[in-house]
C-alpha cells in the first residue's frame, strides 16, 4: 500500500498505487478491479485524484503516437507529463494551446479537468481536442470526437476521470517563432477597470491578474498581465527544463516566520519587482510557470498542507463577490498567500466549470481560520452562484449542487455508464456524483 497525497498535502489516502506496463494489462486490470481511479501526476490540489482502493498510473504511457509537424496535430499516450512533451514540440515550433500554472501534468490529467489556460479566447484544453482513446469501466477501447461517440466526448472532457481510463489524446498546438514573448503590466488600484482584460483581447494572448491580498475592500488593487508570442521570421527557440527542489532552509524559515509579515513582505516584493518593470520580453517559462521554480513548493507547507478556493464567478456578481471577500478578510483578520483572477468564457456542456466569468482562486495556509474560511465560501455560493473547480477543490458537499442543472445532468449521464460506481474519487463521493 502506498500513502498518497495530492497537491495540497491536505487531502491523503492509503492505496493501491499500480503502474500497467502496457496496453493489455492495462485493460486485464480495469476488468479485474471493483474500485478504481485512474491517476496522472496527483498535481490536483484537492481530492479528485484520490481513491482508497486503487489507483492506475498511466506513467508508462507516453509514446507519441503522431505528429504531423506540417498541421501541428499531435497524438499522445496520456501518461505524458508537459515537461517531457515541451522539449519535443518547442523544437519543432509549436507550444501547448492551453497549459496550466505548472507543467509537470499529464495529458491525461489535463483532459480529465478540462484544464484552463491564460488564453484570452478559447482558453480551455477541449477547444483544442480532436479525438480520445478511451477505455471504459468494463475494459472495452473507444475512440470518441466531436463526430463519434460525441455524448462520450464531451463527458470526458471535465468528466474528472469516471468515464474511464484516457488512453491517448489527438490534439492541435499552437505555432510559435520565439520561445520568448512580450509581457505588459498594468497596476490598478480599484476595480473599475477589472474588465481590462476584455478589451485588450485583440493585442495579446493571454491574460491574467494578480490581486494583492492585503487590499482593503474600499481599495481592490493589483496587476494585469498582459503577453504575447514575439513573431518572428528568424527562429528563436531556447529552453532548459529544470528541476530545483525546496531544501531544509526554506521549510524553516517558512515554518518560522509562516504569518502575516512574511506574506506582506512577499506581495510587497512582487508589487515592486513589476510595477517598475512594466514592458517585459520574457522566456515563456516566466511567464507560464512561475510555480514551477521549486518542483516541490508545496512541502513548504508542512504536514498540515494548504488548500486553494478556486470558483467560475458569472462576470456580473464578480465584483460584489470580491468587495465581500474582502470585507470578510477585514473584519476576521483573515489573507489569502496568493490570490489570482483569470477571465474565462465557455459554453456549457457537461463540463462542470465552464461558463461566462471571472475565475477566482485563493491558497490558504490550513491553521484556526480554516473554518471560518471554508463557511464562507460555502455560505455564499448561491448568493453569488459560483461553481467550483474539480481539480483545486476540498471543501462544497452534495448540498451546493442541488440547484445546479448542469452538475445534475453530468451525474445523471455518468450513473449511466459508470454502473456500481466502479470508478470513483474522494471528491465525486463527497459532491455525491458517485455515492
Ligand atoms: C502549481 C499549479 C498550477 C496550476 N495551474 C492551473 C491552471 O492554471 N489552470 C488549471 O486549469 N489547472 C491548474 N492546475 C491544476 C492542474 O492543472 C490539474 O489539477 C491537472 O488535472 C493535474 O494533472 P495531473 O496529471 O497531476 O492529474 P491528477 O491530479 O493526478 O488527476 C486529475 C484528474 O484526472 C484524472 N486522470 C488523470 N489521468 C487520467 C487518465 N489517463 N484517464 C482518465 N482520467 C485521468 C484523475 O482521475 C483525476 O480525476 C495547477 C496545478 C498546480 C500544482
Amino acid at each position: 500500500m502506498n500513502k498518497i497525497a495530492s497537491w495540497g498535502n491536505y487531502k491523503k489516502v492509503t492505496t493501491n498505487l499500480i503502474y500497467p506496463k502496457d496496453k493489455k494489462s492495462l485493460i486485464k486490470l480495469i476488468k479485474q478491479k471493483k474500485e478504481l481511479l485512474t491517476f496522472g501526476n496527483g498535481r490536483s490540489y484537492g481530492d479528485v485524484c484520490l481513491n482508497k482502493k486503487n489507483l492506475i498510473s498511466l506513467r508508462n504511457f507516453k509514446r507519441i503516437i503522431s505528429f504531423d509537424k506540417k498541421k501541428g496535430i499531435i497524438d499522445v499516450e496520456s501518461g505524458i507529463l508537459m515537461s517531457e512533451l515541451l522539449p519535443i514540440i518547442l523544437k519543432n515550433n509549436f507550444f501547448l494551446p492551453v497549459t496550466s500554472g505548472t507543467k509537470f501534468v499529464t495529458l491525461g490529467g489535463m483532459v480529465a479537468n478540462n484544464i484552463h489556460g491564460k488564453n484570452v479566447v478559447k482558453n480551455y484544453f477541449s477547444d483544442y481536442i480532436i479525438s480520445i482513446k478511451l477505455i471504459n469501466n468494463s475494459g472495452k477501447l473507444i475512440n470518441c470526437s466531436k463526430k463519434n461517440n460525441k455524448k462520450l466526448f464531451d463527458l470526458t472532457t471535465g468528466g474528472i476521470g469516471l468515464t474511464g481510463t484516457i488512453l491517448s489524446v489527438k490534439f492541435r498546438l499552437k505555432k510559435i517563432y520565439s520561445t520568448k514573448l512580450i509581457k505588459k503590466n498594468i497596476y490598478f488600484r480599484n476595480l473599475n477597470n477589472l474588465y481590462d482584460f476584455d478589451k485588450l483581447k485583440s493585442k495579446y494572448d493571454y491574460s491574467v491578474t494578480w490581486i494583492d491580498s492585503f487590499s482593503s475592500p474600499e481599495s481592490i488593487r493589483g496587476i494585469h498581465f498582459f503577453a504575447k508570442h514575439i513573431l518572428k521570421k528568424k527562429e528563436d527557440i531556447n529552453f532548459k527544463i529544470k528541476k530545483n527542489y525546496i531544501n531544509f532552509l526554506h521549510k524553516f524559515v517558512f515554518k518560522i516566520f509562516n504569518n502575516f509579515y512574511l506574506f506582506r513582505f512577499v506581495n510587497i516584493v512582487f508589487f515592486l519587482s513589476h510595477y517598475l518593470n512594466p514592458i517585459k520580453k520574457v522566456q515563456f517559462e516566466k511567464f507560464f510557470y512561475i510555480q514551477d521554480k521549486y518542483y516541490d513548493w508545496n512541502k513548504i507547507y508542512g504536514d498540515e498542507g494548504f488548500v486553494e478556493v478556486h470558483i467560475l464567478i458569472p462576470k456580473k456578481k464578480a465584483i460584489s463577490f470580491l468587495k465581500s471577500f474582502f470585507e470578510f478578510c477585514k473584519r476576521n483578520k483573515i489573507y489569502s498567500n496568493l490570490i489570482v483572477l483569470k477571465r474565462l468564457k465557455h459554453k456549457k456542456k457537461f463540463i462542470n466549470f465552464a461558463g461566462d466569468g471571472l475565475a477566482f482562486s485563493a491558497d490558504f495556509t490550513i491553521n484556526k481560520n480554516y473554518s471560518d474560511i471554508k463557511s464562507f465560501f460555502l455560505n455564499n455560493a448561491h448568493k453569488y452562484n459560483y461553481i467550483f473547480y474539480t481539480a483545486k477543490d476540498s471543501i462544497f458537499s452534495k448540498k451546493n449542487f442541488k440547484f445546479d442543472k448542469n452538475f445534475i445532468k453530468f451525474k445523471k449521464e455518468i450513473k449511466k455508464i459508470n454502473k456500481n460506481n466502479k470508478i470513483s474519487s474522494l471528491l465525486s463521493d463527497r459532491t455525491g456524483i458517485t455515492s
